[in-house]
């Protein structure tokens, strides 16, 4: 670990390339560790419609012009896991399978990890009919049955994706409201081949080598119902991942890392930005936003500490 970063980004996802071109363009020598593909949870999502700019334009397609916009200014990537991370010192460190990096400053941009359901049989069917990515898996359910449980905007829009590709989809719901915007509500109730089935939770997934049902429990009436699915989207939101910073950082009690309207959280030269930090909202653009305030603070932060 011979050389010390400005910057190090910790995570490709919309907000972290954002920091990157700013942080770029006002000089620093700035890399981002990303353990998987550009784009974090966009490159996952089938359209995205409310990017301001872009009518309707698909996940993957945004997170490439996002990289190919990154890679015009030579910024470097790290393909590469981190294990932990060592932030309170002066010189941050990040710790990766392949190797240690070090920098002044760091934007931590790592998003936030799928929830599981914790359902009897949900594990064991991992990859065998249970899926936590309609964008990824879809395609297999070719004029099939399937299952989606959730109710916030990724569950609506993946219903819509799946009613294109299935035969049938069973969206199965907690509460007999949902979380996720009306426009898109509407847009699945109207949908012939969507079949609601609200107020219930999954309590057990059935199968042999692949899944074959799924037990819905009805939370009011505790009635038992089970449905004969080829497939199970689990699309019930993510979660902060923050075990791998060693250091305390504060965090409020659902464990997003709290941070200013600078983007700085409770230790010198950290940043966090998007998902993972406490936000009223979480999306592409306020991700986007909070990148180019958490690189413009990193920059006023790294010019002190090189005086
Ligand atoms: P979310 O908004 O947190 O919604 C999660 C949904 O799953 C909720 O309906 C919740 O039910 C349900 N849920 C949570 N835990 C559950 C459990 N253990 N069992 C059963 N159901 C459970 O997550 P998201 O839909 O992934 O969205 C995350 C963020 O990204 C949101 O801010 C969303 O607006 C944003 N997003 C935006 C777009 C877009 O604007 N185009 C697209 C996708 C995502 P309750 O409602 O009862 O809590």
């Amino acid at each position: 670990m011979d050389k010390i970063y400005d910057l190090i980004i910790v995570g490709g996802g919309p907000g972290g390339m954002t920091a990157a071109i700013y942080a770029k363009r006002a000089g620093l020598d700035v890399v981002i560790i990303e353990k998987s593909v550009p784009g974090g949870a966009v490159a996952n999502t089938s359209e995205v419609s409310n990017y301001t700019g872009f009518n309707k334009i698909g996940g993957m397609e945004l997170a490439t012009k996002m990289f190919e916009h990154v890679s015009s200014l030579n910024i470097p990537f790290i393909w590469d896991e981190v294990k932990s991370l060592k932030l309170s010192s002066d010189i941050k460190t990040v710790v990766c399978f392949n190797g240690t990096f070090a920098a002044r400053a760091i934007i931590l941009a790592f998003g936030a990890a799928v929830r599981k359901l914790n359902a009897q049989g949900e594990h064991e069917f991992v990859g065998r009919g249970v899926s936590y990515c309609a964008t990824c898996d879809g395609a297999l359910y070719k004029d099939e049955v399937v299952a989606l449980v959730g109710g916030g905007n990724t569950a609506l829009e993946d219903a819509l994706y799946l009613s294109n590709i299935a035969k049938k989809v069973y969206l199965i719901h907690r509460r007999d409201e949902f979380r996720g915007e009306e426009f898109l509500s509407n847009q699945v109730k109207s949908k012939g081949n969507v079949e609601l089935v609200l107020n219930s939770v999954v309590t057990r997934i059935i199968g042999d080598k692949k899944i074959q049902e799924v037990e819905v429990t009805n939370k009011e009436t505790g009635e038992k119902k089970v449905i004969k699915v080829g497939g199970l989207f689990v699309c019930i939101g993510r979660g902060p991942d923050t075990e791998i910073i060693e250091d305390e950082i504060k965090k409020d009690e659902s464990g997003y890392i709290i941070t200013d309207s600078n983007m700085k959280t409770s230790i010198d030269g950290v940043y966090a930005i998007g998902d993972i930090r406490n936000t009223p909202l979480r999306q592409i653009i306020t991700a986007c936003a909070d990148g180019a305030i958490a690189a413009t603070k990193a920059f006023e932060f790294i010019k002190t500490r090189r005086k």
